[in-house]
């Protein structure tokens, strides 16, 4: 028997970076994983590749930051699989400026992403978890929930938030047997990740291997990168929990970038 066997996970950003090595990672373990990304094509092909690997997978259409659009995925997840158990709320995107010139509307996507798009999610799957008195919600937090870094001041506070979030899923869910905790990891390669390796050179004004070097990795304990691996393990932890013992939690995956 797998881990995972026949459980349902939702999984959002999961065409891409972690939120895909997370979803193969449930795949593996025998969930069946519904595969949620702003793109029908590339969750679709997302789901394609777990699928020839011999897993259960399907893509959805989703903007988390889309009230509509969620509800539309997590009822098409359930009414193709039954029972909704797990979600994964990961979808994230970047954008840094120093606060002073940080563009308001961009500061609102950067929160309608991380802050609307997990809560969202997790109303519309609480409604199946409720239902069938079990369930358990991972959110993506980051190194960046517990600590600052400069010109990430929407992805701090956004990061930050889901803390808060995920402790008050875990007040209110507990009584319907539903967790709620945070994974929190470093700086781990990935298409956001090299995206911003150019654009903090150019505002901090030092070269590409200074940023890796001497911004993401300067306090880890060996200068490495966590890998998606790493972290998809501790949500798998998290996910797999069977009492409410553990919930309300974060687990920072960082190589000791953080530390409490
Ligand atoms: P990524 O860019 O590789 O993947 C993010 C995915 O989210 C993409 O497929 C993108 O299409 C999707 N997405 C973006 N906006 C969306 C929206 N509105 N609705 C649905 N999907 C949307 O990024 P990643 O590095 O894999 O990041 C995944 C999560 O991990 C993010 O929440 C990020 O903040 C967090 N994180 C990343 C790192 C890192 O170093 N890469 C570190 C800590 C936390």
């Amino acid at each position: 028997m797998k881990r995972f066997e026949d459980k349902v996970v939702v999984v959002t950003g999961a065409a891409s970076g972690i939120g895909k090595e997370i979803a193969h990672a449930f795949a593996a373990q025998g969930a069946r994983v519904a595969i949620a990304d702003l793109k029908k094509d590339a969750a679709e092909a997302a789901a394609a590749e777990i699928v020839a690997l011999g897993g259960v997978a399907m893509g959805l259409e989703m903007d988390v930051s889309d009230e509509a659009a969620v509800n539309a995925g997590v009822d098409a997840a359930h009414a193709v699989y039954g029972r909704i158990d797990i979600l994964v709320s990961n979808a994230g995107i970047q954008i840094v400026h120093p606060v002073h010139e940080f563009p308001f509307d961009q500061w609102k996507k950067m929160l309608a992403v991380h802050l609307d798009g997990a809560f969202l999610t997790t109303k519309a799957c609480l409604k199946y978890m409720y239902a069938a008195n079990a369930g358990s919600v991972v959110y993506i937090g980051s190194v960046h929930s517990k600590e600052a870094s400069p010109l990430k001041a929407a992805y701090v506070t956004a990061k930050h938030g889901l803390l808060g979030l995920a402790r008050v899923v875990a007040k209110e869910g507990a009584k319907h047997n539903v967790r709620a905790n945070v994974v929190c990891p470093g700086f781990v390669r990935t298409p956001l990740v090299e995206k911003q390796i150019p654009e903090q050179a150019k505002e901090l004004g030092i070269s590409e291997a200074e940023v890796v070097r001497n911004v993401m990795l300067r306090e880890t304990v060996d200068c490495e990168f966590t890998s998606m691996e790493d972290v998809a393990e501790a949500v798998m932890y998290f996910a797999g929990a069977n009492s409410n013992a553990l919930t309300g939690q974060s687990l920072i995956v960082s190589h000791g970038w953080f530390m409490e």
